[in-house]
């Protein structure tokens, strides 16, 4: 075992203890010794012990002692086994259990450990200060999917040598998984330290990463809390670390924030809007707005977009911008989207009557409720319920839906155009403005986002990307909304370049039900009378394969009267 010829051995304990490494002598003198005086059954130590070239072995020696009729050990026998092995797995199992695989930083449980530790000897010594520095990679998400997870974990291993570089010997640098690292900041003279480490964080990740052939950039949001802000445990910093950092992140990227109560106060108050909302739909407390969409052919409302608002019991009116998202982290979108589209439904077969135009209502989709199952099911029985024709309802969907959607989404939507619904692409220009989409779902209409409609007077890109949108969707059979029109001038380039529906603050806001059956009944302009005849007239012509059958084609009077209405 030990490599050693028995005349090595030496005849005296002494012998043996020579050969054991002196950290552990004094242990094993004490069980021996424990052992020899009765005090325990079996003489049982561990221990390590020099191999004849050099190296030393984990063993593990057991023994039992004969003793004479006073008690007094006489002899001992036993066995020694090299367990050398045995420890270096155990050993791994409890290095494991403290840290990350793919760095080889401590993990959250060590961090944990070390963080409480801190924690306490800051309640016996109120000059004892510290700080914890919470990291997270900005758009690693992108990276990994885009390059792939090999890339991603080179990334993340590089990332952790440079934040090695970045600290004070003393510190701590875990990594809590994903790409979250964590600092604890051990023992801050001057609390400034921390925002100087921070920054030379920042400056380490501020040069590319050369990972298999690819420069890649990144950097890191980071929220800091000191030891000097209230807290009860070590978890409260933690968390509080981390509120400060999701607020750097929605600063934007590379951004460094210090937690203050507020942070706080506002996170509690987004989690209380999660618990607010579940309760909302009992409670009856969502409404529907609708926005008239302006037909430029007639001037006349063509359709109305559906936008749900929430009016909390205290009054206040949330925006869907606020609230949409979140729902979908709770699912809670789907009841919500179910609700939002039979009331639209409903509202729109009451505003089909022979004297009103002819509506289409258009009702913005989340992905969550294209990826149910039953998605086509619930469509198609509302319209039943309603009683609404299905060629007078039009989905809304964004390109970032269609870019996640499954092939269950795009049976789906075939669906639903094969039943005659009509679907719309809706704030293009917004996401990756793919016009592959456009060619495999079969759109009615492509919205054009705001964006390109605020600038298409006074901004000579602006004017060409939209001159050449639309002459595009015309060309794949697609009309074309413009959202956002605030402005006579955004109107009259939209109308000279043949957009055929605009949606906007200048036509009309969002109104509530009966605002918009006032609209209807009345007739009344909604725009400008700026749009010459002619045009109208030489545009009627030119377009008309994509003027859907729901909107008759209007009479030349009919035309005559937008240019006199004011
Ligand atoms: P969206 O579908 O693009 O709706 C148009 C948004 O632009 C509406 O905001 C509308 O009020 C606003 N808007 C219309 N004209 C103008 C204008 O001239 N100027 C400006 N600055 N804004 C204008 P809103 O109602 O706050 O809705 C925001 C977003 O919330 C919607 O964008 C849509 O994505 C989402 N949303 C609204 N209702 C629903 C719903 O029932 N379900 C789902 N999933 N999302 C909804
Ligand atoms: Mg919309
Ligand atoms: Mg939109």
């Amino acid at each position: 075992m030990l490599g050693l010829q028995v005349e090595d051995l030496g005849t005296t304990p002494e012998s043996w203890f020579g050969l054991v490494n002196r950290y552990y002598v004094s242990g094993l003198r004490q069980d021996l010794a424990a052992h020899l005086n009765g005090k325990t059954e079996q003489f049982e130590s561990r221990y390590r012990i020099r191999h004849r070239d050099g190296t030393y072995r984990w063993v593990l020696c057991r023994g039992r002692a004969t003793r004479g009729v006073d008690g007094h050990a006489l002899q001992i026998a036993g066995t020694q086994t090299d367990v050398t092995r045995l420890i270096d797995v155990e050993e791994r199992l409890i290095h494991d259990a403290f840290h990350d695989r793919l760095t080889g930083l401590p993990n959250r449980n060590s961090f944990l450990a070390n963080l409480d530790r801190a924690v306490e000897i800051s309640r016996q010594n109120s000059h004892y200060r510290f700080a914890v520095l919470f990291l997270d990679l900005d758009g690693f998400k992108a990276i990994n999917d885009s390059l792939g997870h090999l890339v991603g974990d080179q990334l993340l291993a590089s990332v952790s040598s440079r934040l090695r570089g970045c600290h004070r010997p003393g510190d701590l640098l875990a990594r809590f998984g994903g790409d979250e690292f964590v600092l604890l900041l051990d023992d801050l003279g001057d609390f400034s330290v921390a925002a100087s480490i921070a920054e030379r964080v920042q400056q380490e990740l501020g040069s590319p990463f050369l990972l298999e052939g690819h420069e890649v950039t990144t950097r890191a949001s980071v929220g800091i809390v000191l030891s000097n802000t209230k807290f009860d445990s070590a978890e409260d910093l933690l968390r509080n670390a981390d509120i400060a950092m999701y607020s750097a992140k929605a600063k934007g990227k590379g951004q460094v924030r210090f937690f203050t109560p507020d942070m706080y106060e506002r996170t509690l108050k987004s989690w209380n809007l999660d618990n607010d909302l579940q309760n909302a739909l009992q409670r009856g407390e969502f409404l529907v707005h609708y926005q008239p969409l302006v037909s430029l052919s007639t001037g006349r409302i063509s359709g109305a977009e559906a936008l749900v608002r929430w009016k909390r019991s205290n009054g206040e009116i949330v925006s869907p911008a606020e609230f949409i998202p979140r729902a979908e982290e709770s699912n809670l979108i789907l009841d919500i989207g179910e609700w939002v589209l039979r009331t639209a439904c409903f509202q729109a077969r009451q505003w089909s009557q022979p004297e009103m135009p002819l509506l289409t209502m258009s009702v913005n989709l989340s992905g969550r409720q294209l990826s149910r199952v039953d998605f086509l099911d619930i469509v198609l029985r509302t319209l039943a319920d309603t009683g609404l024709s299905p060629s007078q309802l039009e989905l809304e969907l964004t390109e970032t839906i269609l870019m996640d959607s499954s092939r269950a989404a795009k049976a789906a939507l075939d669906g639903l155009s094969r039943e005659g619904i009509k679907l719309s692409i809706d704030d293009f220009g917004t996401g990756y403005s793919s016009l592959g989409y456009l060619r495999k779902f079969a759109f009615d209409t492509l919205k054009l986002d705001q964006t390109f409609v605020t600038d298409v007077h006074s901004d000579r890109n602006a004017a060409a990307l939209t001159r050449g949108l639309i002459a595009l969707a015309h060309d794949l059979n697609l009309r074309v909304t413009a959202e956002g029109v605030e402005e006579t001038e955004q109107l009259r380039f939209l109308a000279a370049h043949g957009c055929d529906t605009v949606q906007g603050y200048l036509a009309c806001r969002p109104v509530c039900a009966e605002e918009f059956t006032k609209l209807l009944f009345r007739q009344t302009a909604l725009l400008p009378s700026f749009v010459p005849a002619s045009l109208l007239e030489a545009r009627g012509s030119e377009r008309s394969p994509h003027r859907p059958s729901s909107e008759p084609r209007p009479a030349p009077g009919e035309r005559a009267r937008l240019t006199l209405v004011s």
